[in-house]
């Protein structure tokens, strides 16, 4: 797929997925069992059948803001988007998009307060 409109300008290439693992690191052991995109990813692929994990490519976090430090780390910086900002992308072949809109309870980044996606499919 290629960006062909983007009214943010900021999102997340780096980080990937948040997953069981790296929401236990990040915040805490009792966080092991809260939802996570990659166990969303993978319950997506379970329930189509045709798919299992090694079908699932790189993700992009849009919106989200994870500079990178001088010393190479990342850091999660509040958002700056807002409502009404999009990103328009055109497949440039068949694609299965998987879309994990995690509220991710425990990052501040939202103000604790995740606010709703929308996606528009068009030919
Ligand atoms: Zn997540």
């Amino acid at each position: 797929m290629t960006i062909v409109a983007d009214t943010c300008g900021r999102h997340d290439t780096l980080g990937g997925a948040c997953a069981q693992e790296s929401n236990t690191v990040r915040y805490a052991a009792d966080k092991r069992y809260m939802h996570s995109c990659r166990d969303n990813f993978l319950c997506a692929c379970l329930h189509d059948g045709r798919l299992d994990k090694g079908n699932i490519a790189a993700n992009v976090n849009f919106f989200m803001n994870v500079p990178v430090t001088p010393e190479g780390g990342l850091t999660f910086e509040d958002g700056i988007s807002a409502a009404g900002k999009y990103v328009e992308l055109l497949a440039e072949c068949d694609v299965i998009v998987l879309i994990s809109n995690c509220p991710q309870l425990n990052n501040p980044c939202n103000g604790w307060n995740p606010t709703a996606a929308e996606v528009l499919v068009w030919n």
